[in-house]
């Protein structure tokens, strides 16, 4: 069956909301993420001025400064990004049959069966226009028979373009591109594919399927069908999860504040466990509190994106603290994660303590295996722990 997969992406994303709220930034080589003045992270986004300095997202924040001395050097706030995002997610939610959310400026949307009542090209351009005149933000789209099409019909158009590759053009296309173009070879497989003498995707399309899958493995066959303009991936439907929460009612109320912490540090371990495996990153942290006189108290706080327990306990404690101000005794003890964002790239380099994401992918692994009771942090445990 012929499929229609429409591919909607934001153009320099964090770039362009930056620009929203300060104009002035227009034209000028823009560069988002970590602390230029201390040199210190890398870049998480920036502008295609930028980029014709040779700039690129997931450098070190010294490196562009080196490249690009003149580039104007932005913290950036993953907040309003989020809130940007679930605008545009709204939009496209209220007229899609079925669609994907990628990252966190990015979709798939499935109209296969459309094409017999309307244009799937004209449906497309007016979603554009929709996004457009909701955002005031830059988007491009790519529509083809597959997502592989799409995304890269998407990339050839940017920035604020649109095309359509119809089914018949697919290869044709394809064979005129980089290697690189293909989602998912990055520059270390190029490399390896240019000395092979493989620099566009007509030199894949040409070569004997076996000989990929020798130099490859298993990558080779995808990689070789890909280059064909073949991929059967489904658009995975997209289903909002607003929040994650756990709640332990106490056998008997207690006023101890050590044993409602370390109760409190269990459920968020679990909870950013949790978050982790379903790629999520969370914004919004609520305590809750229930006393024995059945009085419910909360609060609420906002976080930069995280799904890692380092972070979050301290928070969740002192949060605790000033809510638990009664000299009445604690029946029920809650806590909820809210406002998710997707973990993605562009996310993950907010947070960029590649020690920490080491340590918490090992965890994770040893939770899966032997289950999330095999390890915790020393605060989960009732014991004190100077800084934990
Ligand atoms: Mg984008």
């Amino acid at each position: 069956m012929n499929r229609h997969i429409l591919h909607v992406d934001m153009d320099a994303f964090f770039v362009s909301a930056e620009r929203l709220k300060h104009p002035e930034l227009e034209g000028l080589p823009v560069i988002i993420g970590g602390n230029a003045q201390q040199m210190k992270g890398v870049v998480s986004a920036c502008s295609y001025e930028a980029r014709t300095f040779g700039v690129h997202s997931a450098m070190s924040i010294a490196d562009a400064k080196r490249l690009c001395p003149q580039g104007v050097f932005i913290k950036g706030s993953h907040d309003s990004y989020t809130e940007f995002s679930d605008i545009i997610t709204e939009i496209i939610a209220n007229r899609s049959p079925l669609f994907e959310k990628a990252s966190i400026d990015e979709f798939y949307i499935d109209m296969t069966g459309m094409e017999k009542f309307q244009g799937t090209y004209k449906w497309a351009s007016e979603l554009r226009q929709a996004i457009i005149q909701e955002t005031r933000l830059p988007v491009s789209f790519g529509l083809s028979v597959n997502k592989t099409v799409a995304k890269i019909a998407t990339d050839h158009c940017k920035p604020n373009g649109k095309l359509q590759v119809p089914g018949s053009e697919v290869k044709s296309f394809l064979a005129s591109l980089p290697v690189g173009k293909i989602p998912g070879v990055g520059a270390h497989l190029e490399y390896k594919l240019n000395e092979m003498g493989i620099r566009q995707i007509s030199h894949l399309q040409e070569i004997p399927e076996h000989l990929l899958t020798v130099a490859l493995g298993k990558w080779g066959r995808v990689l070789w069908l890909k280059a064909q303009g073949e991929d059967h991936d489904p658009v995975l439907p997209y289903r909002e999860e607003k929040s994650i929460s756990r709640e332990t009612t106490l056998p008997v109320a207690s006023t101890d504040p050590l044993m409602l912490t370390t109760l409190l540090c269990q459920m968020c371990e679990e909870l950013c466990h949790e978050l982790r495996l379903s790629a999520k990153l969370c914004t919004c942290l609520t305590i809750k509190i229930r006393y024995a006189d059945f009085e419910t108290h909360t609060r609420q706080v906002s976080l930069s994106p995280c799904a890692d327990e380092r972070t979050l306990l301290p928070i969740a404690r002192s949060v605790f603290t000033t809510l638990f101000e009664r000299r009445v005794s604690v029946r029920l003890i809650g806590v909820k994660l809210s406002r998710f964002c997707p973990d993605d790239i562009q996310t993950q380099l907010f947070q960029d303590n590649e020690a920490k994401l080491k340590l918490q992918k090992t965890t994770d692994v040893l939770k899966k295996r032997f289950g999330t009771q095999i390890l915790s942090w020393a605060s989960s445990l009732n014991i004190v722990h100077p800084d934990a």
